[in-house]
Order: C-alpha cells, then sequence, then structure tokens
C-alpha cells in the first residue's frame, strides 16, 4: 500500500466488551485478489500500485497495523422469530478508517472463518455469493441507493459446503457503519438501559453528529425520527427500480440506512408485485410489494428496543414519520420516471394504474421505463414491443400522452431528466448467473466489464448495448440459492 491518506480509528472498541469478541481471521488457501475496487479506494484516501499486496488481508494471513478484528455481537428478528443467538458468524470489523474528506469507513472481511456467534455455519463465504455482493453493491452505488460498498474481494481454494462443494472467497466490505438494528435488539434484551444508551450515543456521535448538541430528550427523538425516514425512504427507493431485498430481517437493517447484507436478492425483470425472490421464504414474508410493510416492522423491533430510553409517546411520534416520508418519497419516485413534472390529481391514480397493468401483462420493469424515456425520440413502438397485448399498451399510452399534455418541460427535457431516473443497465440475475460461471472458471475479466456498465446505469454506453438486453427466458426463472 502507498500514500495512505487516512486515519486510523477502531471507535467500535470504545462499546462495553459486551458487544465484540476479537477473532483473527482463519486463513484462506492460496488467497487471490479477484477484483479490487480503485475508485473506492482512493476516495477513501489510499492508492493501490499492485493489487497483490492485498491478497494476504483478504485471505486472513495478514494484518496491517493497527488493524485489531472483532466479531460484532447483535440479535435480532428472522422472519418475525427473535433469535437471541445472532452476531458476525463470518465476517469480522477490521479497523475503521477516516479519509481525506472525513468520510468513515468500517472494514469488514466478510467469510473470515468461524467466530463464537457461527452456531451451525461454517464463517465462510463462496465464490458465486462474494461476487452477488460485489456486484449488487457496486451496481445499487450506481443507481444513487445508499448502500455498504465492495473495496475488493478475494477467491481461494478451499472447498466449502452447500448444496454442492463450491469454492471460498472472501469480500471486505465497507461502508459507513456496521451497526445494524440488531446490535439495539441485543443491548435492550441483553444488557439493559446503560447499554442502549452508550450505543445510542456511539451512533449520534458518528454517524448523526449535526444532533449532538441537542438535549437529550430531543436527540433521541430527532435521531429515531432519521433512523424511520432514512429506512422508509430506502425501501421507496428499491420499490423504484424494482428490488427485493430477499431477507429483510432486523439484524440485516442498517442503522444508517444502507441496503445492507446482499443475499438472495433479485432485481425484477418481467413485474410481478408478489414477487420472492428467497426460495426458502415460502410465505413471501419478504416479496418485493411487502417490502415497504416490512421495513415499518423493522422500524417497530427497533423502537421497541428503545423503550427503555425513550418516552413511548414520543417513540410512537418517531414510527409514524414512516408512512409519510415513505409515501412521500414513493410518489416522488415514480413522478419522475413517469416525467411527471406538473402535479395533477389524476397522478396517483395513473401510476396505480401503471403498475397494476404492468403487473397483469408481465412487462419488463426497467425496459419499460427506460422506452417510455425515449417515446418521442424513438416512438411508440419499444414500449408497444414489451407487450403482448398491443391494445393494452396503446390504451395506456393515449392515457399517458393526454396527461403529458399537461406538461410544461419540451419533450427532449423531460426525456432527458426521465433518463437520469429510469436506468437502461441494472444487475438482472442472468448477467450475474454469466460472470459468475465464467469466474468459477476462473475468468475475472467479465465480471470487471460488467461492474464497469452498472456503475453508469443511466448513460447509453453503445458498445456494451448487450447488458441492456431482455432476459432469455433460462434467466428468469434461476433459482438463486439462499445459501451463500
Ligand atoms: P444472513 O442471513 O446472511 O444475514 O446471516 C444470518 C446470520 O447467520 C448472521 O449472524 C451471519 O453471520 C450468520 N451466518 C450466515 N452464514 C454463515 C456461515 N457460513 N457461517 C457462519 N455464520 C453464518
Ligand atoms: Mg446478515
Amino acid at each position: 500500500m502507498s500514500n495512505k491518506g487516512f486515519r486510523i480509528e477502531h471507535r467500535y472498541l470504545e462499546l462495553p466488551d459486551s458487544f465484540y469478541t476479537r477473532v483473527k481471521p482463519t486463513p484462506l488457501k492460496g488467497a487471490k485478489i479477484a477484483c479490487f475496487n480503485h475508485e473506492l479506494a482512493e476516495k477513501m484516501g489510499f492508492h493501490v500500485s499492485n493489487e497483490a499486496d492485498w491478497a494476504g488481508i483478504g485471505g486472513g494471513t495478514e494484518l496491517l497495523e493497527g488493524m485489531d478484528p472483532v466479531a460484532m455481537k447483535y440479535t435480532g428478528h428472522q422472519f418475525g422469530m427473535y433469535n437471541p443467538e445472532l452476531g458476525d458468524g463470518r465476517g469480522l470489523l477490521l479497523w475503521e478508517t477516516v479519509g481525506p474528506d472525513g468520510r468513515r469507513w468500517d472494514w469488514h472481511l466478510k467469510g473470515a472463518g468461524m467466530t463464537p456467534y457461527s452456531r451451525f455455519g461454517d464463517g465462510r463465504a463462496v465464490l458465486r455469493s462474494t461476487i452477488r455482493e460485489y456486484l449488487c453493491s457496486e451496481a445499487m452505488n450506481g443507481l444513487g441507493i445508499p448502500t455498504t460498498r465492495a473495496l475488493f474481494m478475494v477467491s481461494a481454494r478451499d472447498p466449502v459446503r452447500r448444496e454442492s462443494i463450491e469454492t471460498a472467497a472472501a469480500l471486505v466490505r465497507v461502508a459507513q457503519s456496521h451497526i445494524r438494528f440488531g446490535h439495539f435488539e441485543f443491548a435492550a434484551h441483553h444488557e439493559g438501559p446503560e447499554a442502549v444508551k452508550t450505543l445510542l450515543e456511539h451512533v449520534i456521535a458518528l454517524h448523526f453528529p449535526h444532533l449532538i448538541k441537542l438535549a437529550e430528550e430531543e436527540r433521541y427523538a430527532r435521531w429515531f425520527e432519521e433512523v424511520v425516514e432514512r429506512t422508509a425512504r430506502l425501501i421507496a427507493d428499491w420499490q423504484a427500480v424494482g428490488f427485493c431485498h430477499g431477507v429483510m430481517n432486523s439484524d440485516n437493517m442498517s442503522i444508517v440506512g444502507d441496503t445492507f447484507d446482499y443475499g438472495p436478492f433479485a432485481f425484477l425483470d418481467d413485474f410481478d408485485a408478489g414477487y420472492i425472490c428467497n426460495h426458502t421464504d415460502q410465505g413471501g414474508r419478504y416479496a418485493y410489494n411487502r417490502q415497504p410493510q416490512v421495513g415499518f416492522a423493522n422500524c417497530q423491533y427497533l423502537a421497541n428496543a428503545l423503550l427503555p430510553v425513550m418516552d413511548e409517546n414520543t417513540i410512537r411520534n418517531s414510527l409514524q414519520r414512516y408512512e409519510s416520508a415513505y409515501n412521500e418519497r414513493f410518489l416522488q419516485n415514480m413522478r419522475d420516471k413517469l416525467g411527471l413534472a406538473q402535479e395533477d390529481e389524476g397522478d396517483l391514480g395513473l401510476i396505480m394504474d401503471t403498475f397494476s397493468m404492468l403487473n397483469e401483462q408481465h412487462t419488463d420493469y426497467t425496459a419499460f421505463f427506460r422506452a417510455l424515456s425515449n417515446l418521442y425520440a424513438q416512438g411508440h413502438a419499444p414500449v408497444r414491443d414489451l407487450f403482448v397485448n398491443r391494445e393494452i399498451a396503446d390504451e395506456w399510452l393515449t392515457r399517458y400522452e393526454e396527461r403529458l399534455e399537461k406538461e410544461t418541460r419540451a419533450h427532449d427535457e423531460r426525456e432527458y431528466g426521465m433518463r437520469q431516473v429510469n436506468p437502461k443497465y441494472i444487475l438482472r440475475n442472468y448477467l450475474a448467473q454469466k460472470v459468475i460461471l465464467e469466474a468459477q472458471n476462473g475468468d475475472f475479466e467479465p465480471m470487471k466489464e460488467l461492474i464497469k456498465v452498472l456503475e453508469r446505469p443511466y448513460d447509453e454506453q453503445p458498445d456494451f448495448e448487450k447488458y441492456a438486453k431482455l432476459p432469455p427466458d433460462w434467466g428468469k426463472h434461476l433459482n438463486i440459492s439462499c445459501s451463500s
């Protein structure tokens, strides 16, 4: 490593001992850098001239001076059931760094081996799921949606048993914070009010510094309200791009409002409101159209954990912000996607009817909005062609164009704006699947190319048109295993 331009801190260690256990990574065999995010490294304050220098850290054979790896303790609600046994079961917080811009980064090595919280797991992550997390965090970032990031990943030779034998990999995931709603549940349900307060003050000091000066009651109230609002807005953003998280347990909810813990996620291809991307979620608890409610339920779990230190009415009032924050953001997102700058009382109806139509017609969600963003530039055909039933498309287009007459912006101006919010390129499951197969054969170049494309999802990239194609039939029904 050269030009170390960051400050090392490890503020998580200031929390009481019960919040973590020191654990050394268990080495992987022959770890090699598979992909390195140089742009992100620069942003974090360092420059990498030789990627290979970092393989030992990814492979758990080397630590930099100042790294003091810990497994974090948290609990949480998984599929509605409280689980007191959770914690980092295969990931370690290495240290925290503060970049030249003052931004704080937690470094978390995912796939680092067993910890006291591994339960039945082996502490490892497989290549397939590590690539999926890498791709999706960078795709989300490209879309402008808050997310944890991928700094680099290694692949190794160690065999890992899942449904079949796979090989191990590890990811250095970075984020402003790795503290989850579940940390608060642990503090409240196992440690007591003092621990909740300590954790709360820690989170405010590091991540909500604008609240520090407020008096305690006000500080806690504003903080919780902000967490609720960030969560609501995050999920409104997911809905707008057709993202399904798949495992919205409260231990996978970031306290700073990032998209967190990528498992069996999916972006919708054909629109299906009830889409379930996680095959172990038989009841569809975390289906696409349930995500907004689940986000609220998770805020309620967090609220319960705050009861020992906050007034119940205050908590209730803050919780109420969820619905309005969600609705406002979602409506704005959809107005932007449809290019509606003027307000009209019929707009909510139009939005709802649009979703009903897409749901009935199983229209490709991303392609539909992108084609709509070029309606005047390229005509009706690209939109109509997405429908089996062209009459339905024509009826809808007539209604939409009538509505557009109320707009005052020029067509090209509106469509330019729409192309800034309706991505051309998203991480379709089949695209991820293709680069995973190549990587499993030792070639990471296709993965790198896909990342480059997904970094600029709103731009036309003529050389990469193939990534904007509709999925082949085999690609629409991939069985994405939850075992990662
Ligand atoms: P997830 O569903 O990935 O959010 O994981 C839920 C819990 O299981 C977390 O506490 C993880 O650390 C733990 N976990 C997941 N996979 C493994 C694994 N292979 N080995 C140990 N713990 C794991
Ligand atoms: Mg998790």
